[in-house]
């Protein structure tokens, strides 16, 4: 399976800083030992042009982005320290995305090992999310022609909400968050279909609301492309997430939602979102399961292409 990685385009951070940068290194390495992406199949993205990053944002926020004219506020609401590399690494991660999409298209199923930065508006970053990957993505498919109608299936434990609102009006791009409740962000912007837990939501919770969840949103979406979010925040050893789900029902998720998809002949491309588990390790396990689960569904179907 064709798996895009980033991580070498390091983001610098000053020491201390909660953000995992080491996940993603992490994640890659252990890619890379699976052999799920043998075969020269872990690939370097190119950057995200300015003119497909436009098609999900505003003119004069990628001019600030790019120049490094972000004001204080804006920096701080994103997260990280504003420098060229974090301008290189954010158009790398939604290349990512975009060349995910386009070996699904090809093969039923890609990965992104970054990508999911759901928290990015047109018009801002916040919450460690500069460019909108899956918003860019999916217009870039559309804009090429490759597809007409396309589904973000958004199970990070944080709302999707610049997805939500950067899509909002689109209806041929359907929006799906399932998420904690009371969870960041504190002013939940409106999906097609949101489905908030409370907090504790354990296992059976989780799993029964996303299946119903998922039966509509199929049903609704009628797909040419999926975007799945497997954020590993939902997970109960995570320090921000509020939700309480083992890594074996986020396994089953991933099963749901990727078998979900080949069931309907719908291409995914699966992209990470958050992960902040006390121990980094558990983050990476869930990470790799959802890109180990992917990879068998491809095999399975080589021969047999969908779409
Ligand atoms: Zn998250």
């Amino acid at each position: 399976m064709k798996v895009f990685y980033s991580d070498h385009f390091v983001l610098p951070l000053p020491e201390g800083h909660r953000f995992p940068m080491v996940k993603y290194s992490m994640l890659r390495e252990r890619v890379a030992d699976s052999g799920i992406a043998a075969n020269g199949g872990l690939l370097v993205p190119r950057a995200v042009t300015d003119g497909e990053i436009l098609r999900a944002h505003g003119a004069g926020f990628l001019r600030r982005v790019a120049n490094g004219e972000l004001d204080r506020k804006e920096v701080r609401r994103i997260g990280f320290p504003w420098s060229e590399r974090m301008v290189e690494r954010s158009r790398r991660a939604s290349g990512g995305t975009v060349g995910a999409c386009l070996a699904a298209l090809e093969e039923g199923f890609a990965a992104n090992l970054a990508g999911g930065t759901h928290h990015a508006f047109a018009d801002r970053g916040e919450g460690f999310c500069v460019f909108n990957d899956s918003a860019i993505a999916a217009r870039a498919m559309q804009a090429r022609r490759h597809v007409e109608r396309v589904v973000v299936i958004d199970t990070d434990v944080h709302q999707g909400n610049g997805t939500a609102a950067i899509l909002r009006g689109d209806p041929s791009i359907f929006t799906f968050s399932i998420h904690g409740e009371k969870n960041f962000p504190f002013n939940k912007e409106e999906s097609d279909l949101d489905v908030p837990l409370p907090d504790g939501a354990d296992d059976a919770a989780f799993l029964d609301a996303l299946e119903a969840g998922l039966e509509r949103v199929f049903d609704a979406a009628d797909a040419d492309l999926a975007i799945y979010l497997a954020g590993a925040d939902p997970f109960e050893g995570d320090r921000l997430g509020r939700l309480s789900v083992s890594k074996a029902a986020l396994a089953e998720r991933d099963r749901m939602v990727l078998g979900g998809c080949r069931e309907r002949g719908i291409p995914v491309a699966v992209t990470m979102a958050g992960g902040y588990a006390r121990e980094i390790s558990h983050t990476v396990d869930i990470h790799l399961q959802s890109i180990k689960t992917a990879s068998e569904l491809h095999d399975k179907q080589k021969g047999s292409p969908i779409g």
